[in-house]
Order: C-alpha cells, then sequence, then structure tokens
C-alpha cells in the first residue's frame, strides 16, 4: 500500500474510470472530473461505436478484478467473416479458443463508472477543466474558457482526458514538449442492422464481419441486443468516397454494387447515412507524458491511434497495467513511477500506432487477396507445427502482453520471410510441402 494521495483523474471515459479503480484499490483518494454529463443518465439504444477487447484489456480489467463484470457485456468473436461480392469466407483470429470480444462503448463505460464508484471513487460530472499548474497539480474548471474559473489543488492529476487533452495542452507549451497529429484522409460513418423480431442477429453474431474493397471498407460487429453496429471506412474526397455519395439515389446504387449481401440486412441505409454524421480518424503523438511527480497523461491524451487494430481502447488499459507494475515496484517515489511508465510505454504507444495505421491495408485490400490468404494458410500450418518459433503478427498484438514494439520489429522479419516464401516455384500448390517448411526454418536461422 502507498502512502495515500489526494489524486484527480480528468476524463471518466474508458481508460480514466479503470484508472480510478486502480488508484483506489491503491489506498488513495480519487476524484474523477468529465466535462460531459453522467453517461449513465443518457438516453441511448445501446447501439453506438462497438470496441474490440483483447488480451490487453482483459488483463488489466482482471488485474483489478473487474474482468467478470465486463465479460457478461462482451460477445466473443473467433474468426472473420470476409464478404467478398460474390461470397463470404471466414478466417480464424487465432488458435482454438482464441477470440477478441465485442462491447458497446456506452455500456463499457457506464459499466466502468458503476465500478469506479463501488470502489470509492468520486465522479463530477458537467465539470470543464480548462487548465492546470503543473507545478502543483492545480485543476482550474469553469463553464466557459473566458469565464470565472474555480480551483482545486491536488497531490497529483492524471489527464485521461482523451485524444483533444486540455491537461496535454498545457504541457505542449513547455519546451522540449514533441508534439505531432496527423488526420487520416479516410473518415467513417455509423450504419446500424437491426435484430430480427424475435431478437436474434442478422449475421453470425460471433464473427467480425469485414466487407473489404480496397481504398474503403465496411465492418459490422454484434451488439447484445441482437442489432449489429456497421462502420463504413472511405476517403473523404475522390473516386469511391463521402464526397461522391451525395444523394440517396447514388448511396442506394453503391451498396447494391459493392456491398450486394448487406441491402437487405440495413433497412435505414439511406436515413442513417444522410443522419450520421461523417468522423475524422487521427494520429497523435507526444513527448514527455509526465511533469516530476504532480502531471501524468494516460490513454488517448497521449497517444491516440487509427482504429485499425482494435487496440486503442486495450494500449490505454494497458497503460494502467503498466502504471500499476511501476507502483509496486517503487512505492511512494512517484517521480521515478511517473518516469519509468513514460519511457516504458512510449516505444510500444509508438509501434502500435504503426501497426494500426498498416493495418488498414491489410484489413479493406489483403483480406481479399488470394496471395495474402495463401501467406496466412502457410503461416498457420507453420505455426501450428513449431508454436514457439512463429507466433503471427496478429496473434503477438491481440492475444499476448509481450510489448507492441517486439510484435513490430519480428512481424517486419516474419514478413521479409514470407516475402521469399511466396516467390518459391509453384507455392500456390506446394504451400503445405516439406519444402516450404525447411525454407522457413532456413531463413529463420539466419535471421
Ligand atoms: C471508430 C473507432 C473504433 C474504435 N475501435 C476500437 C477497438 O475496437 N478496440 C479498441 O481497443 N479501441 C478502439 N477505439 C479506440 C478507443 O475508442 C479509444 O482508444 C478509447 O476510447 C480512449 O479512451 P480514453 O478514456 O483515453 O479517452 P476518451 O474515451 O476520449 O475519454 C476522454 C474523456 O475525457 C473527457 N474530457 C475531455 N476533455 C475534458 C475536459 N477538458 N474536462 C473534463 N473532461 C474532459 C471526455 O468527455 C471523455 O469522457 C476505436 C476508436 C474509434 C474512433
Amino acid at each position: 500500500m502507498q502512502t495515500p494521495q489526494k489524486i484527480a483523474v480528468v476524463g471518466s471515459g474508458l481508460v480514466g474510470s479503470l484508472l480510478a479503480i486502480y488508484l483506489r484499490k491503491a489506498g488513495h483518494t480519487v476524484h474523477v472530473y468529465d466535462r460531459s454529463p453522467d453517461i449513465r443518465q443518457i438516453e441511448f439504444s445501446g447501439r453506438s461505436i462497438n470496441l474490440a477487447m483483447s488480451n490487453r484489456g482483459w488483463k488489466a480489467l482482471d488485474g483489478v478484478g473487474v474482468g467478470d463484470a465486463v465479460r457478461e457485456i462482451a460477445i466473443p468473436m473467433d474468426k472473420r467473416a470476409i464478404h467478398l461480392v460474390d461470397k463470404l469466407n471466414f478466417q480464424a483470429y487465432g488458435q482454438e479458443g482464441e477470440a477478441i470480444y465485442s462491447i458497446s462503448r456506452g455500456l463499457l463505460n457506464r459499466k466502468m463508472i458503476d465500478l469506479a464508484e463501488d470502489a470509492g471513487a468520486k465522479f463530477f460530472f458537467e465539470q470543464k477543466i480548462w487548465d492546470v499548474t503543473l507545478a502543483d497539480a492545480t485543476l482550474h474548471i469553469g463553464e466557459s474558457e473566458r469565464g470565472a474559473w474555480e480551483e482545486k489543488k491536488y497531490d497529483m492529476v492524471f489527464g485521461a482526458d482523451g485524444a483533444f487533452s486540455r491537461i496535454r495542452h498545457r504541457m505542449q507549451r513547455q519546451s522540449m514538449f514533441d508534439y505531432s497529429q496527423e488526420f487520416l484522409k479516410i473518415g467513417y460513418k455509423e450504419l446500424n442492422i437491426p435484430a430480427n423480431e424475435d431478437g436474434t442477429h442478422k449475421l453470425d453474431p460471433n464473427s467480425f464481419h469485414i466487407w473489404p474493397r480496397g481504398e474503403y471498407m465496411l465492418i459490422a460487429l454484434a451488439n447484445l441486443d441482437g442489432s449489429f453496429t456497421c462502420t463504413l471506412f472511405m476517403p473523404f474526397e475522390g473516386k469511391n468516397s463521402f464526397e461522391e455519395l451525395k444523394d440517396i439515389q447514388l448511396v442506394e446504387t453503391f451498396f447494391a454494387k459493392n456491398f450486394p449481401d448487406s441491402i437487405d440486412v440495413i433497412p435505414k441505409l439511406t436515413e442513417d447515412f444522410f443522419k450520421n454524421p461523417t468522423s475524422t480518424l487521427v494520429t497523435m503523438k507526444c513527448f514527455p507524458w509526465t511533469y516530476e511527480d504532480k502531471i501524468a497523461l494516460i490513454g488517448d491524451a497521449c497517444h491516440a491511434i487509427v482504429p485499425f487494430y482494435g487496440q486503442g481502447m486495450n494500449s490505454g488499459f494497458e497503460d494502467i497495467s503498466i502504471l500499476n507494475d511501476m507502483m509496486q515496484l517503487y512505492g511512494n517515489d512517484w517521480k521515478t513511477i511517473l518516469s519509468e511508465y513514460q519511457l516504458s510505454r512510449k516505444p510500444n504507444a509508438d509501434a502500435i500506432a504503426e501497426l494500426s495505421y498498416r493495418n488498414f491495408m491489410e484489413m479493406s485490400s489483403k483480406t481479399a487477396d488470394e496471395k495474402f490468404l495463401l501467406q496466412k494458410k502457410i503461416e498457420k500450418l507453420f505455426s501450428d507445427k513449431y508454436p514457439d518459433l512463429w507466433i503471427p503478427l496478429y496473434s503477438r498484438v491481440t492475444f499476448s502482453d509481450r510489448p507492441y514494439s517486439e510484435a513490430l520489429a519480428i512481424g517486419d522479419a516474419q514478413n521479409k520471410i514470407m516475402e521469399s516464401v511466396l516467390k518459391m516455384n509453384d507455392i500456390e500448390s506446394n504451400w503445405d510441402s516439406v519444402e516450404v517448411e525447411n525454407k522457413i526454418l532456413e531463413l529463420l536461422q539466419k535471421q
């Protein structure tokens, strides 16, 4: 147990509320501030954006004993269902029994706040934080940026206030603070597949559905109420873009041509298409993440990434696991705890940002590409036989808690090997031969 501190967490999102539980269990007084109303009081269908939870997320939840409460609202997905224009393929995600889990972000956030309150954290909603004094961890709270502010002093402040963090904003004004922000030229829009009349799902709920079409793609994840949340990712401008789909007729024709099997299951396609916003995707990197023993950024506030590896929340939860490891190691020495936390996490945050950026191509193009599917088959066969020699990149990211930076480096080395293997004569018919197996073993030895 550490000496109790008075700690403020800015942001009651997924990361802020889980962090609050960890800090409470370590014996601290925890106040969580959010500029939004209490998500538990807002009416929503429970259908909004859903997230894929994987190993790193579960590890952080289980680490503080709340994993099982969250499992109650999670739907396992053990495979991709790849909807080509003329057929449907399935591709297992990992080994037997391995799955990622579809969870409604809204339901999860409500549950996390309940759990944090049960653990003794105090929440203050509709409280906008405009600034923080770094040297003495004082929050400046008020109705508007130019109005009167109230001051609240803490021993320590965590900025879990998301990609456009105000706490980071203050840190950015120090010298030697690195910061970059890059918007993708691809945006996204949510659509909905309602449940059947009897409440069952219209598609297999235990699959992550993808309609890969190159520069654009549609995905769908199941909700508990029998519906699916679909997300259409596509460029803002140019060919096959949001800009092109200007009217009802164009949207209907586009979906009928490119996603023919989605037509019957998305009854309110055009209504939702024009009602729902087109949102942006951003990668944000910065450093340092901490200030002395007073301030630390966590989650999207210090590493916002694009969603194509399903790791944004998972990596934010892993930040908390690592912070907790440092708390166990360094006791009351918060300066060292925060410094070691950021040194450990930064290279991994950069690695998952890179992997997430690259994975758009894997999801939107390669899942429909014969060569890529052949590569996956060869890798699977080899890794089933030599599980210690070959863990596929997706599994390293999703089903392990080894560092993301290690996954990136090993993944690149594996890709080099597979490039050589795919060049072998008659690889299409010899993919499961001893010759291919020996070639991989030989190339692995050379590394
Ligand atoms: C389309 C899409 C799909 C995604 N899919 C996945 C997925 O499958 N798996 C996955 O792991 N991740 C996914 N993510 C990423 C995930 O949603 C985020 O990484 C995660 O929500 C970040 O949590 P957070 O708590 O750090 O920040 P946020 O969720 O942004 O929460 C920040 C909180 O801070 C509050 N706040 C902000 N500013 C202030 C202020 N000035 N004063 C007071 N309060 C403030 C906000 O109201 C909010 O409640 C996806 C993201 C997108 C956009």
